[in-house]
């Protein structure tokens, strides 16, 4: 088998260690002014494909988004980690949801032809965890999700794949082409130097228009009618020993 065509979707949310707030008017949250960054699982996602690539197993990396042309800024950010190439779809409207982005990746993968594709498991802005399953269903393609170890068999044509599941591991074995998805024990993803930060600038970006794709337009199927921060925290009650824990948390429900 040849070395691999790998695709990798990269989502750009709001950076981990931001304190996210509710926007004014309670329909979603503040984005203005607000650092943002690759997401953590697609950096995994990302780091395992550039390791393939420098033992040999691929011979190109290529990040996806979806979205609009702020993702270019997580793009950048992906060729600096070792990417290749990059390519956006720029989104008609708002950010797109599961749905759309996995309809966007599969015109992608149509005119791309990657024998792998590898996202995050999950990305940590909505936490939603279709976009790989629905993608796959698309493509009609084996899947397998929260990867914890990838092994590529090439005389077999397949991928051996160890997930984390409820309780244990488990270890499957996939025909190319497949899509994978990274959870978190995959690998601990490389910092860019400033040298590949460089060098990223010159690295090829193409920006594709949704409807270049031949997508139908986006068809919103959710719509957030209200978003509340939590309720404050009360402050904490010391108590003198576990006695008076244990009653404190009777005399309160909690036991
Ligand atoms: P989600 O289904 O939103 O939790 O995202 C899971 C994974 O799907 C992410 O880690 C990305 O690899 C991929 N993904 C989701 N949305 C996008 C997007 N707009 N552009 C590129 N990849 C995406």
């Amino acid at each position: 088998m040849a070395a691999l065509k790998v695709l990798v979707g990269v989502k750009r949310v709001i950076d981990f260690a931001v304190k996210v707030r509710v926007a004014p008017g309670g329909k979603g949250v503040q984005t203005q002014g607000v650092k943002h960054a690759l997401n953590p699982f697609c950096e995994i996602a990302l780091e395992e494909a550039v390791r393939m690539k420098e033992r040999g197993a691929a011979a190109e990396v290529v990040a996806v988004s979806v979205g609009s042309s702020a993702c270019q800024e997580a793009l950048r950010a992906a060729l600096a980690l070792g990417a290749d190439r990059a390519v956006l779809v720029r989104a008609p409207e708002g950010p797109p949801g599961p749905r759309e982005a996995a309809a966007a990746l599969a015109a992608l993968v149509a005119t791309e032809k990657p024998q792998l594709v590898l996202l995050g498991k999950q990305a940590i802005d909505d936490d939603c965890n279709q976009t790989g399953q629905l993608l796959a269903a698309l493509l009609g393609w084996p899947q397998a999700t929260s990867a914890s170890r990838v092994e590529l068999e090439p005389e077999r044509g397949a991928a051996r794949v160890t997930r984390e599941v409820d309780g244990g591991l488990e270890t499957l074995r996939l025909r190319l082409p497949a899509l994978l998805t990274a959870d978190l024990r995959l690998n601990e993803p490389r910092y860019a130097t400033l040298p590949n930060i460089m060098k990223a600038k010159k690295k090829p970006l193409e920006v594709l228009d949704w409807a270049a794709l031949g997508l139908p337009p986006p068809l919103p199927r959710l719509r957030v009618l209200a978003l509340e921060e939590p309720p404050a925290r009360g402050g904490g009650e010391r108590v003198p020993d576990v006695a008076a824990l244990v009653d404190k948390l009777r005399q309160c429900g909690r036991i």
